[in-house]
């Protein structure tokens, strides 16, 4: 039998989340150098069910800030998934949506055209990058602590996972 823990005090409001991140500043870059230090295998084994956990109790469709603050990386795949989602050719996927910096594509709208009241309108043709976002399930999390202090204060579930990662670790 599986036990769903329950995490108490999780944060979901956006305006609380990005000021504690300013705040906080300084204490997770020390606390990146600190998980730096630790075996990689503990923490992705604490991080990945840290993320399972506490996503079952954030509600990405009451939120939707990562689509109104971050502009997620395009493959030719999902420009491929998007022509036949919007009967569109690619070529024109590409001028209607996508630009280009430093060598990758990426939706030129901030926040997202298909966004609408929160919820991704082309959820089962979304991006690859936006359906593996926040990453959290991911390998070698130590070594993408950067990003993850940028989406500390943009996303719940990495806020929620982050603190909760030290308290696990009893980190002062
Ligand atoms: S495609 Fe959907 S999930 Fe991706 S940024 Fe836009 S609204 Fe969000
Ligand atoms: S992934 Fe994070 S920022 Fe995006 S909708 Fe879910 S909780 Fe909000």
């Amino acid at each position: 039998m599986q036990i769903m823990v329950i995490y108490k005090n999780i944060e979901t409001e956006i305006d609380k989340i990005e000021k504690l991140g300013k705040l906080r500043k300084k204490e997770n870059v020390d606390f990146r150098i600190y998980l730096k230090g630790q075996d990689p295998h503990r923490i992705d084994e604490i991080v990945y069910r840290l993320n399972i956990e506490i996503s079952k109790q954030i509600d990405c469709t009451t939120c939707g800030n990562c689509c109104m603050k971050l502009t997620p990386v395009i493959t030719d795949q999902d420009i491929q998934r998007l022509s036949q989602r919007l009967k569109l050719k690619p070529k024109q996927i590409k001028e209607d949506y996508i630009e280009m910096a430093e060598g990758e594509q990426y939706f030129k709208y901030l926040p997202c055209v298909f966004l609408k009241e929160k919820k991704c309108t082309i959820y089962n043709d979304r991006p690859e990058a936006c359906s593996s976002f926040p990453h959290l399930h991911k390998k070698e999390f130590i070594s993408r602590l950067c990003g993850v202090i940028d989406n500390y204060s943009i996303c719940p579930i990495v806020f929620n996972v982050f603190e909760n990662l030290k308290t696990e670790l009893n980190y002062k």
